[in-house]
């Protein structure tokens, strides 16, 4: 018995397919979260949803389901999000953001947070000119609140107040996620420089909607925040992110 079934879905991931000219899909839906569909005949010049076979492709999916098994049979495509490829650091960044949902996002579980972040991310990113830096920061951070991993970085792990700006914080990966001036003997963390809680405290304290107005220190310090918001990611899920692998 074969249904149709129609959903919004973004493409995570596309790889080769044993099946001639055929791609698999890993797609994320706001309703039915991860799964795989395989898209067929793509591979072959002039294809028709040659568009709809590639990562970034955010459209509304018809599927044929057999046996709990998808193939895509047609590709309403809302956004390509063609430009992300103009930029190295967009693309890159953009792919991890792709990346770190498919490790977060659970199959047929509806997550309409996790999907809004990811396209809001990509489109602030893609039309905002956001720093894409600034963006992966931001995401990283929500996407582990959003899936249960916790991570707080506005207040303090031990005594719950509020982290301001001008004070030492450190970074902690056992507990809930920064550590004030007062408190830092108490637990095991690491220190942050004035400008890296600078740029980390104010990249959490803003909107993503309104991330691409922030002014930031230096490369150097936006640098750093991403890498030390990547350890928190490794750390707390156990998960690695392919995609970033030669630049962190
Ligand atoms: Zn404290």
């Amino acid at each position: 018995m074969t249904n149709t079934v129609k959903t919004t879905a973004i493409v995570l991931k596309s790889s080769k397919h044993t099946a001639d000219a055929s791609r698999l899909l890993l797609l994320f839906s706001p309703e039915k979260g991860l799964f795989s569909a395989v898209i067929r005949g793509v591979e072959k010049p002039k294809a028709k949803l040659a568009s709809a076979s590639q990562p970034f492709c955010f459209g509304e999916f018809m599927l044929a389901e057999r046996n709990g098994y998808y193939t895509v049979i047609d590709c309403y495509i809302y956004d390509s999000f063609y430009t992300l490829a103009g930029n190295l650091d967009s693309y890159v960044l953009s792919s991890a953001m792709l990346e770190v949902v498919s490790k977060l996002a659970v199959p047929e579980d509806a997550n309409v947070e996790l999907f809004t972040l990811l396209l809001n991310s990509l489109k602030v990113v893609a039309y905002e000119k956001a720093e894409p830096t600034a963006v992966a920061i931001k995401f990283l951070k929500e996407s582990l609140v959003l899936s249960g991993f916790g991570l707080d970085l506005a207040t303090c792990d031990v005594c719950r107040q509020k982290l301001t700006d001008d004070e030492e914080v450190g970074l902690v990966y056992v507990g809930s996620g920064a550590v004030c001036e007062k408190h830092k003997g108490k637990v095991e963390h690491v220190d942050l420089s004035y400008e890296e809680w600078q740029t980390l405290h104010a990249i959490d304290q803003t909107k993503l909607a309104e991330i691409s107005h922030l002014k930031f220190y230096s490369r150097e310090a936006l640098t750093s925040c991403l890498s030390l918001m990547l350890k928190q990611f490794y750390y707390r899920t156990g998960e690695k992110l392919i995609s970033l692998e030669k630049y962190f």
